[in-house]
């Protein structure tokens, strides 16, 4: 078992809609709410992960975008 604390971050998706979760620890939480950038916050966090807390654009709808650009 993992000892440290995770942590459930829950966003919105403002595009479809559908609530993604995201896990991080918490410690980790708190270094990105002070101000450090996602990529070292949270380095296990894969890219749409983290696209997640950044934009709340889930994969899914990353990719529709990108459709309908190409
Ligand atoms: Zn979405």
């Amino acid at each position: 078992m993992d000892f440290k604390e995770k942590f459930e971050i829950s966003v919105l998706c403002p595009i479809c809609h559908k609530e993604h979760s995201v896990y991080v620890e918490k410690d980790d939480y708190y270094r990105w709410l002070r101000g450090t950038h996602v990529q070292n916050a949270f380095s296990y966090l894969n890219a749409s992960e983290r696209e997640i807390l950044i934009s709340g654009t889930c994969s899914e709808c990353w990719d529709n975008m990108f459709k309908e650009v190409v």
